[in-house]
């Protein structure tokens, strides 16, 4: 099945950059929300010393933990009273269906502030005591300048993880939003400044990962850069962070596997791969992109899917019934319509749905959700993270087979499984070569837990551990015990 698609041009509309402007543009209208000075290593190099001095001589790194806990409740709390304009902003700049950011991520991003803010990240000291000689004290100080370079694709939730743990310990930071959605996480640094963070201490810089984000990494005075984003750019990041001996946590690209095995309860496992495969416009890290569904059941299963995945509401992301909005921008719209084309006429691939695009998506980057079968893991659409709404689909002979499967992957940040066989979770356990398994649960994330990736997926990890080893550096005091 052709779908129509609602512009044919593999060309993107507008240029996001022009001369030394950033061009803000809605996914679903065309329209151009806003327009930006673009900061190229001039104004990244001031950002960046600025940050330097205010946390060489500033007072945000010296307020106590309580104070700047209370800084962070008070951005929580201007989040949910603003939680309406920031969520049609949100909507507006991404494409995201306003039933889900309204509901899920400002509430998120004000829950991040909060969890940082009442989960104690600042560590105690420990000390060791060599009788009759000395007593080592072990302590942890803030990085200092902390460069986060963030996505298009979940923008608050994400970069409110890492300002909140950054800021809660004391570092200064400059943060780059993606130059496809920078509005509402502009707006996060705005209240955090109303909320108390000193001026000095927080940077918002805009413009695309050349010149602005590569500025950020490559500045002398950045201790540490925390990265989200896709695979090709973390290992760029992390090349350009080596000469410097940067401190880089790399949060990377995701092809994840959902394994379905014929003991689990089908129904629900139905109903939650509607959620992981399409929410979020199924532009996330953590979708489910692969199924593998074991033989027995796969008809039963793989029908219900299809006949849900054609019934999903494609449009205006406004629209609190839409279920799937436009895609980011058009250069990501062109990519999934050259994988869509793909499966629907290359060797090896079966399409079993594909929903209906709006009939009045104008000039909106609509893009018809599809379910894909494969006939085998080497498929180019089955190794390849699309970060669009398709879904490959591969029958397995058992659990051994879908493991198997689930690992031959350059990625390795998630998987799921859905069985009531407890023999089967210790297995899945124990050979996944994932950061996350979800059992018979999708997306939970616990900021206590650590998240991130095997393999090409990332470098360290989100959590209270990970963040607080990639913001914060260890010293050791040795104080020598007194000859009385
Ligand atoms: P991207 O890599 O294109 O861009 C991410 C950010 O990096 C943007 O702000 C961009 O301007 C900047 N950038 C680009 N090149 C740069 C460079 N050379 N130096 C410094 N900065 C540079 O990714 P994207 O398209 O914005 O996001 C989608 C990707 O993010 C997907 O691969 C997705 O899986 C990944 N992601 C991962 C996680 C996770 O937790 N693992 C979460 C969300 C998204």
């Amino acid at each position: 099945m052709m779908a129509p698609t609602p512009f044919a041009s593999a060309e993107p509309r507008i240029d996001p950059v022009e001369g030394n402007r950033l061009s803000v543009e809605n996914p679903a209208t065309g329209e151009i929300l806003a327009t930006l000075p673009l900061d190229g290593s001039d104004a990244v190099d001031r950002a960046v010393q600025a940050a330097r001095i205010a946390f060489e001589q500033g007072d945000w790194r010296r307020k106590s933990p309580d104070e700047r806990a209370t800084v962070l409740r008070r951005a929580a709390d201007a989040i949910e009273r603003e939680a309406d304009t920031l969520s049609r902003t949100l909507v507006a700049e991404t494409g995201l269906p306003l039933t889900q950011v309204a509901h899920l991520h400002i509430p998120r991003t004000a829950a991040n502030f909060r969890f940082f803010a009442d989960n104690n990240l600042v560590p105690d000291g420990t000390t060791h005591l060599v009788p009759g000689r000395h007593l080592s004290l072990v302590t942890r100080e803030p990085v200092g300048v902390v460069g986060l370079i963030a996505p298009w694709n979940a923008p608050t939730v994400l970069a409110s993880i890492k300002l909140s743990s950054a800021l809660i310990l004391g570092n200064s930071v400059v943060v780059k939003p993606s130059e496809h959605a920078p509005l509402a996480v502009a707006r996060l640094v705005a209240i955090l400044h109303e909320s108390g963070v000193p001026e000095g201490a927080l940077h918002c810089v805009h413009g695309p990962g050349q010149p602005t984000g590569q500025a950020v990494v490559a500045h002398p005075d950045v201790a540490a850069i925390s990265f989200i984003g896709g695979t090709g750019t973390g290992r760029a990041i992390l090349a350009a962070a080596a000469p410097g001996l940067k401190k880089v946590g790399l949060e990377l690209g995701g092809k994840n596997a959902s394994i379905v095995l014929a003991d689990c309860d089908i129904d629900k496992a139905i109903a939650n791969h509607m959620i992981t495969m399409f929410a979020g416009n199924a532009e996330q890290c953590l979708s489910a992109s692969r199924i593998l569904v074991e033989d027995a059941v796969a008809d039963r299963f793989l029908n219900a899917l299809a006949q849900q995945t054609k019934a999903l509401v494609v449009g205006d992301p406004m629209d609190p019934n839409t279920e799937v909005g436009p895609l980011a921008f058009a250069a990501h719209w062109d990519r999934a319509e050259h994988f869509a084309e793909q499966a629907r006429t290359g060797a090896g691939y079966r399409v079993l749905a594909e929903a209906t695009l709006p009939a009045d998506g104008g000039s909106g980057f609509y893009f018809a959700p599809m379910m894909v079968e494969a006939d085998g893991n080497d498929r180019s659409l089955c190794q390849e993270e699309i970060f669009a709404p398709i879904v490959m689909v591969q029958r397995v002979r058992d659990l051994a087979d879908a493991i198997a499967r689930a690992n031959d992957s350059d990625y390795g940040l998630a998987a799921y499984l859905w069985t009531r066989d407890i023999d089967a979770v210790a297995r899945a356990r124990r050979d996944l070569r994932v950061g996350t398994l979800w059992v018979n649960t999708v997306m939970a994330r616990d900021l206590r837990a650590p998240f991130g990736g095997f393999k090409s997926s990332g470098l360290g990890r989100d959590g209270l551990a990970g963040l607080l080893d990639l913001f914060t550096e260890e010293k050791t005091t040795m104080l020598a015990e007194p000859a009385f």
